[in-house]
């Protein structure tokens, strides 16, 4: 009774105990993640600094951000069983993030990134095999209790690789030449590396932020993952388009700090 008042003054909470969650919906994979002293050059043989493997995929990395940023979250997305569908899953246990949405795929292969970070200039190249597993599907997602959650993420954010891909050359011009692609109404939102990023609000209003370059740039693998989780956390706590965008820049430059995600806050 006590909760059920407590949701009807705060409807960010709901009755079964806690705060509403954040659900990201998407990629999980496993990253191999090979550090090297500077990018190697082809047909070379390079002793590395370091290799590990990390829980990674967009949908799945922001999450890993959020549950360190204090949010419930949830993940949604495929698993395939096997060594790396273990290692994932109690990856998101040892986080705290919510695997109740989590189809295990009876079929089909994990997805894996190799990773090649470069000390030298904290660059990352990545090589995904997206394999065979099959997505989840809109039954998959029917299944959802939508009132468990504040907000949920698919792909509204602009990553600098799409836009690119577009032929835009900047944040403000991505922005500018996708906004007649949207509905009305929408916000976008467009991170461009060094450059931090952009966004465009509801009424048209254009904000940025700069970036926050750490002292020493050691580890970009996942930069974009942790400014869209941080931007989401401070929307939807309310804060403004703007300290937003200049959260997630912050989070983002200190991550691009350090090796993962342990640390950014
Ligand atoms: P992605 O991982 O999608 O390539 P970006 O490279 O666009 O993402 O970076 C996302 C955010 O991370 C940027 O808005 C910026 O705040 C931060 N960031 C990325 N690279 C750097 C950098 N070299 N220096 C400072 N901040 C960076």
């Amino acid at each position: 009774m006590a909760a059920r008042a407590a949701a009807r003054r705060d409807p960010e909470r709901v009755l079964a105990g806690g705060e509403k969650r954040i659900l990201c919906v998407g990629l999980v994979c496993l990253d191999i993640i090979t550090v090297v002293p500077a990018y190697p050059a082809e047909d070379t043989d390079t002793r590395c600094v370091s290799q590990r493997w990390q829980r990674g995929g967009n949908a799945s990395n922001s999450c890993t951000v959020l549950a360190l940023l204090g949010a419930p979250c949830a993940f949604m997305g495929s698993l395939a069983p096997g060594h790396a569908g273990d290692f994932i899953a109690a990856d998101f246990q040892h986080r705290g993030v919510d695997v109740t949405h989590v189809a295990w795929q009876p079929h089909g292969d994990m997805p894996c990134a190799c990773c090649i970070v470069s000390a030298a200039s904290g660059s990352r190249t990545i090589m995904l095999y997206d394999t065979n597993l099959p997505d989840v599907t809109a039954r998959d997602f029917e299944r959802v209790d939508l009132s468990q959650y504040k907000w949920i993420h698919w792909e509204v954010f602009i990553s600098k690789d799409l836009a690119q891909h577009f032929g835009y050359r900047s944040a403000p011009e991505a922005l500018q030449g996708l906004r007649g692609r949207v509905q009305p109404g929408a916000t976008l939102i467009c991170a461009w590396a060094e450059e931090g990023a952009d966004a465009v609000g509801p009424d048209g209003e254009l904000v940025h932020s700069d970036a926050f370059p750490p002292e020493t740039l050691v580890d970009t693998l996942g930069a974009g993952d942790t400014f869209n989780a941080a931007v989401i956390f401070a929307l939807s706590a309310g804060r403004s388009l703007q300290d937003a965008l200049t959260f997630g820049c912050q989070i983002a430059g200190r991550k691009c700090g350090i090796q993962g995600f342990d640390g950014i806050v």
